[in-house]
């Protein structure tokens, strides 16, 4: 049977848009003593606006760049695709669509291979880049990524998502109460840096692949810490398994959310410290 308090805890919390679905899981949140955030859409918006296109070859335009690419983002459910398809006004036809988890998203566009990608892919490819403008972009907190066709690097495309307004009481709050606040990101390390230090973070990891978040939860255990994780996409569902106490916000993705062992129906990053309260005060009047 369910304890009396328990049960009534349930319900207080559901009321307030906090629904817990494993019970184990919301007893063991009293005692969690590091939380990992997802950046994208969950200490953030995950509401990208394309502000900066910059060329990287003589025979492409501005206007180029951005169609090539939006044509193949449409494609894509990625927050930075949606910004991407909806900066580009002549979309073209795409053949063989493909998103590469993590890195990107590629198709034939007019006979040629179109890629969008990330810094890091770059990096693997052995692509080197020095430019001014996206230096700035990127020390301005910015996402930046790349247009490659036939291999070849043609432009950059800079966006700009903003943290959530209640993000850094959040954070304030859980390490008032001694818990130590992390971020994992796919994004790169310049705008990781950037979102940390504006949440003063304890602790970050950016370029993190999406089959190596997991592996991240598990070293962060490893250190002997009850860790939570808090997140909203596909990728972030075998994280939120691994964790002590997964937190899905509630707008994310189905996937997270059936991943989860409590949902957080306002995506409001400061219900984690309300969930953690209601945690503590539950199982004190157990003992
Ligand atoms: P996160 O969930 O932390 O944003 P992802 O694993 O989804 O991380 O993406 C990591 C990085 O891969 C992005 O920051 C971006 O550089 C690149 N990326 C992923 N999907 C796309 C896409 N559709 N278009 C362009 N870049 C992408
Ligand atoms: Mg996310």
């Amino acid at each position: 049977a369910v304890p009396l308090v328990v049960a009534v805890s349930t319900a207080i919390s559901a009321k307030n848009g906090l629904l817990i679905r494993d019970r184990v899981a919301f007893e063991k949140a009293r005692n969690i003593q590091a939380i990992v955030f997802d950046k994208t859409g969950t200490l953030t918006m995950g509401k990208f606006g394309v502000t900066d296109v910059v060329k990287l070859s003589d025979d492409i335009t501005e206007d180029e760049i951005l169609s090539y690419a939006a044509s193949v983002e449409l494609h894509s459910e990625h927050p930075i695709a949606k910004a991407i398809a909806q900066a580009g006004k002549n979309r073209m036809n795409v053949d063989d669509f493909k998103a590469i988890p993590g890195k990107g998203a590629e198709g034939i566009v007019d006979g040629k291979h179109v890629m969008v990608v990330s810094p890091g892919y770059l990096r693997e490819k052995g692509i080197k880049i020095e430019n001014e403008k996206i230096n700035e972009m990127l020390s301005a907190g910015k996402t930046v990524v790349y247009l490659l066709i036939d291999d070849e690097l043609k432009g950059a495309i800079g966006l700009a998502d903003i943290i959530r307004p209640e993000s850094k009481e959040a954070i304030a709050r859980l390490k008032k109460m001694g818990i130590k606040c992390m971020m994992l990101t796919g994004d790169n390390e310049q705008v990781a840096k950037w979102v940390a230090k504006e949440l003063n973070l304890d602790e970050y990891f950016a370029e993190v692949l999406p089959h190596e978040k997991s592996q991240k939860i598990k070293e962060i255990q490893s250190r002997n810490l009850v860790v939570a994780m808090t997140g909203d996409g596909v990728n972030d569902a075998p994280a939120l398994v691994q964790a002590d106490v997964g937190i899905a916000i509630g707008a994310g993705t189905d996937v997270a959310v059936e991943s989860a062992d409590i949902i957080l129906v306002r995506s409001d990053p400061r219900d984690v410290v309300a969930i953690i309260e209601l945690a503590k005060k539950t199982y004190k009047k157990m003992v």
